[in-house]
């Protein structure tokens, strides 16, 4: 007596193939299960072989969907599935993390490089604008987009502390300089980038209350 390993159909007259499939499911699973274990490996190699995160997160999303369509499939003993779809797919899910991480870190490493070694200030900061930029375009492809979300605050953080101590420079120099009228602009510039950043006024009320200090100081007036 044979069993149909997809659909259980059995019985003393039924006959079942080299797969352990009846001759109702075989011809349209095997095939099914062959094209789908084809295009996971195609895919598979395609992302390792990709250049561009995109290509490479595209590849990796393309090669889970062929293990999810296989899932059905897995557990039964039908030989033509010679690997296990649901394994796969999480080792692939691990994969594109790995490569999503790999990504934003080395944004991140490129934005404080430049914010060190760029020639001028705008240079310096837009690095950040850079990496900010290329992570969020791969953030709908990643799908967890929890540690993009969370580097790319950093990040802004990151570049509002630079902002900050980029005018402080030029005020310190302005005022050395003895342009009072100059150092006051630039004070209320660095007044309006503190309220405008990403950090919340809350946690700089005290560098707020400085830099109000340092305009009535030179004779300046704080904005309202
Ligand atoms: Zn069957």
């Amino acid at each position: 007596m044979a069993t149909c390993r997809f659909c259980g159909d059995g019985g003393i007259f039924a006959r079942v193939d080299g797969y352990g499939l009846c001759e109702k499911c075989s011809p349209a699973i095997v095939p099914r299960i062959q094209e789908l274990s084809a295009s996971a490996a195609q895919h598979v190699k395609a992302a390792s072989k990709a250049k561009k995160i995109n290509a490479r997160i595209d590849h990796l999303r393309q090669a889970m969907s062929a293990c999810a369509e296989l899932a059905p499939y897995e557990g039964k003993n039908i030989k033509a599935l010679l690997f296990e779809p649901t394994k796969m797919a999480a080792e692939l899910r691990a994969q594109r993390s790995a490569a999503v991480e790999s990504f934003v870190h080395e944004r991140w490493h490129a934005a404080r490089d430049k914010a060190r070694d760029a020639a001028t200030d705008g240079g310096r900061l837009k690095g950040y604008a850079d990496a900010i930029e290329s992570i969020t375009a791969i953030a709908d492809a990643a799908e967890d987009v929890k540690p993009i979300e969370a580097a790319i605050a950093e990040m802004r953080a990151e570049r509002d502390k630079l902002r900050f101590l980029l005018i402080s420079k030029r005020i310190a120099k302005a005022e050395a300089k003895g342009q009072t009228k100059k150092a006051i602009d630039l004070l209320i510039d660095a007044l309006i980038e503190l309220r405008h950043d990403a950090t919340p006024d809350a946690e700089q009320l005290d560098l707020i209350e400085r830099v109000n200090a340092k305009i009535r100081e030179l004779g300046g007036t704080p904005p309202a």
